[in-house]
């Protein structure tokens, strides 16, 4: 049966799913099958709005969660991809990350400073804005670290703590990119 929205005709057609999907196929008759393949840019049929909000995920860092079953159940049966043509031209999610794929060629997608509850509170220990640059952050550090090394508080108790939390603060500001 063809997977095209409402036909009931024999199909007979692989068309690719897509590429975050190598291997799956949907099945198609002829008509749908060249009628997909024209649209297989997944942006065809969309809205510019429609295109502008994808953009803005992109920015944004947002990724739609991965519903259709492409994973489980297509991995199972490579031939007969579980979703739906509707779903395939990205009208409802971003099954196949075509979000990613459009920033490919531009390189990765600037970061946000939408910040994790600990990346906010690493930014607070630190004493700086969220907008601080690496620059910002790794000065702050050094300072940080000078003043309250133990060895500059002779071995006062809560200046280690406080010299440990710039660390961290430091530290995963420095793994999430921040610097
Ligand atoms: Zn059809």
């Amino acid at each position: 049966m063809c997977q095209w929205d409402g036909c009931t005709e024999k199909g007979a057609h692989r068309a690719p799913v897509g590429r975050n999907a190598e291997g799956s196929f949907f099945l198609f008759c002829f008509e749908h099958v060249k009628e997909y393949n024209k649209g297989y840019n997944y942006f065809s049929g969309l809205s510019d709005s429609e295109i502008a909000r994808y953009q803005k995920e992109a920015i944004t860092g947002h990724r739609p969660t991965w519903t259709v079953g492409v994973n489980g159940a297509a991995r199972s049966s490579p031939l007969h991809a579980n979703i739906h043509s509707a779903q395939a031209n990205g009208r409802l999610k971003d099954p196949f990350g075509f979000v990613r794929q459009t920033r490919a060629g531009g390189g990765p997608a600037p970061r946000e400073r939408k910040l994790k509850t600990l990346e906010a509170k690493a930014f607070d220990t630190l004493g700086l804005a969220a907008n601080a640059t690496p620059k910002d952050i790794k000065s702050r550090y050094k300072e940080l670290v000078k003043k309250h090394h133990p060895d500059a508080n002779g071995g006062d108790r809560g200046s280690e703590e406080r010299f440990r939390a710039v660390i961290q603060a430091y530290q995963l500001l420095k793994q999430e990119g921040f610097c």
